[in-house]
């Protein structure tokens, strides 16, 4: 006779306490995501004031938010840190000087289809076209994804590159965002770049543990424990209060499944321009076991200039951080150079 401990019949007791099929899986969730500037006031309970914008900025990128990421939300604040990542404004709509539609130059260094290789030993992979959120001050919310969502046929080319490339000992799965793709089909590229036998590291990039935590499900940590490939999850939060409670348990599966957790977020004003918003995001991001990587400041995309923090503003916040945070919860402060070798320290 099988006898079970008190703490067998408390973990079932908990597991049988929750419905199933009650929270859609993460497919239904990104399907499902919030797509109307309507809907994105309303739900929030915002004065009807702000709907003009959110339709002007809706209609030049448009609205996405997935629930689980809307929960974290504050209900009537407008200023609330998460909710301004995600709404459109009016001045969007407004011409600054020096922001462009591809700040970055990314056109120029497309090599081949779905990948980008700027950096000495790693590239970039465009795993998907699709996000799971729409970020107001995305640099790609210009980005011609249509052309850079590769096929199986056109993914052979792309790895041929890798291939034949021994300097190359990293790639980078990047979007979009790359955990937009399905298993299957990111299982077997994995599959393809793990039989390379210059490449050492796999590093993905995403917002998809933050904004939809149950994407971190039992079919990616399949592929993900799989690889022999080195693995690092380089997340994408700006705010400590992204981090709940399904997001951890997120990043605990991931570091189960052998990966390494980086994250890197954007200096946004209105958002995380300020010390104790940075601080607390460092403290929050390491109790849910992530270290802080790169924050970065803004690129100067079109429709984004309402976000700006000047330079000498960003360089005096983290020297305070410095003086209240232990160096490793430092993030570096970097800006994106098009032509330079690396990310450029400011
Ligand atoms: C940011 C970036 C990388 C990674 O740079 P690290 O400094 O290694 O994090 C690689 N390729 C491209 C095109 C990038 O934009
Ligand atoms: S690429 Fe990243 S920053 Fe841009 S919209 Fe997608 S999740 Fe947001």
């Amino acid at each position: 006779m099988i006898t079970r401990s008190p703490a067998d019949l408390q973990r079932a007791r908990q597991r049988d306490a929750i419905p199933l099929a009650v929270t859609p899986d993460w497919q239904s969730q990104l399907a499902r995501a919030l797509r109307d500037p309507h809907a994105l006031c309303q739900r929030l309970g915002l004065d009807p004031a702000w709907l003009p914008g959110a339709e002007a900025g809706h209609r030049l990128f448009e609205v996405r938010v997935p629930e689980a990421f809307l929960a974290r939300m504050r209900h009537g604040d407008p200023h609330d840190p998460l909710l301004r990542q995600v709404l459109p404004l009016s001045e969007e709509a407004q011409p600054a000087p020096g922001y462009v539609a591809d700040p970055l130059d990314e056109a120029a260094h497309t090599s081949a289809r779905g990948l980008i290789h700027k950096y000495a030993g790693r590239v970039l992979l465009i795993a998907s076209p699709a996000c799971a959120v729409n970020c107001r001050y995305c640099f790609r919310r210009h980005f011609p994804y249509d052309d850079n969502a590769p096929s199986r046929a056109q993914w052979d080319e792309t790895l041929e590159h890798l291939r034949n490339d021994p300097s190359i000992h990293e790639a980078i799965l990047s979007g979009g965002d790359p955990l937009a793709a399905s298993d299957r089909q990111l299982a077997w590229l994995v599959a393809r770049l793990d039989a390379i036998p210059h490449l050492k590291r796999l590093r993905i990039h995403t917002r998809l543990p933050v904004v939809i935590p149950d994407r971190i499900d039992a079919g990616l940590l399949d592929w993900l424990s799989d690889t022999r490939l080195q693995k690092v999850v380089v997340l994408h939060v700006n705010h400590a209060n992204e981090i709940d409670d399904a997001m951890i348990a997120a990043c605990t599966r991931l570091k189960e499944a052998g990966a390494t957790l980086l994250n890197q977020s954007v200096l946004l004003h209105g958002v995380n321009d300020s010390v104790d918003a940075l601080a607390a995001l460092s403290e929050r991001l390491f109790e849910a076991g992530v270290l802080p990587y790169y924050l970065h400041v803004l690129d100067p995309v079109a429709g984004a200039a309402h976000f700006d923090v000047p330079d000498v503003e960003a360089r005096k916040l983290v020297a305070s951080l410095r003086e209240v945070l232990p160096g490793f919860l430092v993030p570096k402060l970097v800006r994106e150079i098009p032509g330079e070798a690396s990310k450029t320290p400011l």
